[in-house]
């Protein structure tokens, strides 16, 4: 019934767009089905870094990196619950892919300091730049057909048992196609679905909802009624750094907290030790009286925002009206409605301690994870930024091999049935460490299409 590929790949983002230029690369005939009007899903809205180690670009500001120190790390912020398997398949094809994503035109502009890290490791990209690039070498091949505006609704086993037809609704009709190779997952998360969002994570129930319009968590339910097996949901996590206003048409993000400011609750007392994973700032922010919390910074911080960053463009968040700024403490403790008095002793008390040695509170020692030094917050002007936890993408999901194939309950492979990206679960563990997200799409998408397309493991 309708027509057959090799292989069919649900959802164009990174991962699935990864995966249909490596697969034209490869010759083969090839389905991409994305359900919006148009690709990107949250790849399009993401901060842009990728994770990478031993990069061009590191070698050129001096960064002595390996993977083995990334794979290190990623177990280190997954506190050991990530699958080793996994995180070591991507230490082992990481370089490569930065290599091959930049043979097909994807470009990287610097190396940036990210949380979870050891080193300078957030390899930037423009979002718009890559995808465009990763479709034009999808679609220059001729064997890739693209249909936007398809969405998949259910999968079905062929009389082997293996997973090879599926069923989408496309311009008012329903289709099929069948797969001789298999069917690539990579339709991303569920952070728009306030379904599987309720069922699986209802501490979340206070994060606005950030990510992409189809990323509802079809993948997920599709590669269920298949028998998958399902990883990471009890780590699920929202993410710090986020204007209460970024769920409407502006996505505001300042994490000025990694270029030295503090976060302080209503009652201008500090709660959590500013540089470690946003991720985990998330969840303590989450249990302060009402979830109102604040950023507080000054002059010197400030003059550290980077112009036209997605983190940290503060000078366009401030001529926003997002940020806010005062001369005076007290000042500032009148906009946002905390006490003066306990803004005052709570940021003489940092500075006191950072002067003398350390944050006795809550232990920070540097700006974000290992990297960087805190100092004195006192140079006036002061700035402000109400923040809240949103929920972006959701690092838990069907449970699967190196290669990249979904496993059931008993840790076998489901024929035919393979997953990458976001909807991948076991990777990340307790929790994500950034820009190996895009990474993992990147790299797990071209695996699951070697993996396919040689009907065999390939790691
Ligand atoms: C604001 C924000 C900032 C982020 N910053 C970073 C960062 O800096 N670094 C990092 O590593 N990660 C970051 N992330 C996470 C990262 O962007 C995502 O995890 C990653 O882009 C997911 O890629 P993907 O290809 O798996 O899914 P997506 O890019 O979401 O693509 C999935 C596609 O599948 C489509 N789809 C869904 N269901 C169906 C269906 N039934 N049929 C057909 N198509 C379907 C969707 O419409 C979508 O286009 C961020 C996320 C957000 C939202």
């Amino acid at each position: 019934m309708g027509e057959t590929y090799n292989l069919i790949i649900v959802g164009a983002g990174m991962a699935g767009l990864c995966a249909a230029a490596e697969a034209a690369a490869q010759g083969a005939a090839v389905l991409v089905l994305e359900k919006e009007a148009d690709f990107g899903g949250s790849s399009l809205l993401s901060g842009r870094y990728m994770a990478f180690a031993g990069t061009d670009l590191q070698h050129q500001e001096g960064i002595n990196d390996e993977s083995r120190f990334l794979v290190d790390d990623m177990l280190a912020v997954g506190e050991g619950k990530n699958e080793t398997e996994l995180v070591e398949a991507y230490g082992k094809r990481q370089l490569e892919t930065y290599e091959w994503l930049v043979s097909k035109g994807v470009e990287f502009h610097k190396v940036q300091a990210v949380s979870g890290h050891s080193v300078p490791r957030g390899h930037t990209i423009t979002p718009q730049q890559a995808i465009t690039a990763l479709y034009r070498a999808a679609a220059e091949s001729g064997t890739v057909s693209f249909k936007t505006g398809a969405s998949v609704k259910r999968l079905r086993k062929d009389e082997d048992g293996r997973v090879s037809q599926v069923i989408f609704e496309h311009a008012g009709k329903t289709e099929t196609a069948t797969a001789e190779n298999g069917v690539l997952l990579t339709s991303g998360g569920f952070s728009r679905s306030e379904d599987l969002l309720q069922n699986f994570a209802p501490h979340l129930s206070g994060a606005i909802r950030i990510g992409g319009k189809g990323n509802v968590g079809d993948g997920i339910k599709l590669a269920s009624e298949q028998g998958a097996w399902l990883r990471d949901f009890p780590y699920l996590k929202g993410t710090y750094g986020f204007h209460p206003s970024a769920d409407g048409p502006r996505k505001s993000q300042a994490l000025a907290f990694y270029k030295g400011a503090i976060i302080i609750n209503k009652f201008a007392e500090r709660f959590v030790n500013e540089s470690i994973s946003y991720k985990l700032i998330g969840s303590e922010a989450l249990l302060q009286p009402e979830g109102i919390t604040y950023q507080v910074w000054d002059q010197s911080i400030m003059d550290q925002g980077v112009p036209g960053d997605a983190l940290y463009d503060f000078d366009k968040l401030l001529a926003l009206g997002l940020i806010e700024k005062a001369d005076t403490l007290e000042g500032l403790a009148e906009i946002m409605g905390v006490p003066a008095g306990s803004l005052k002793s709570t940021i003489n008390e940092y500075n006191r301690d950072i002067q003398n040695g350390g944050d006795q509170k809550f232990g920070r020692s540097t700006l974000t994870h290992h990297f960087g030094t805190p100092a004195p917050i006192g140079n006036s002007p002061f700035y402000t930024m109400r923040t809240t936890v949103a929920m972006l993408a959701t690092y838990a999901g069907v449970s699967v091999d190196p290669s990249a194939q979904v496993l059931n309950a008993f840790n076998e492979p489901i024929e035919g049935l393979y997953a990458a990206g976001e909807i991948a679960g076991g990777f990340h563990g307790a929790g994500y460490m950034t820009g190996s997200s895009l990474g993992k799409a990147a790299i797990f998408g071209r695996i699951a299409v070697q993996a396919a397309l040689q009907k065999q493991t390939v790691l």
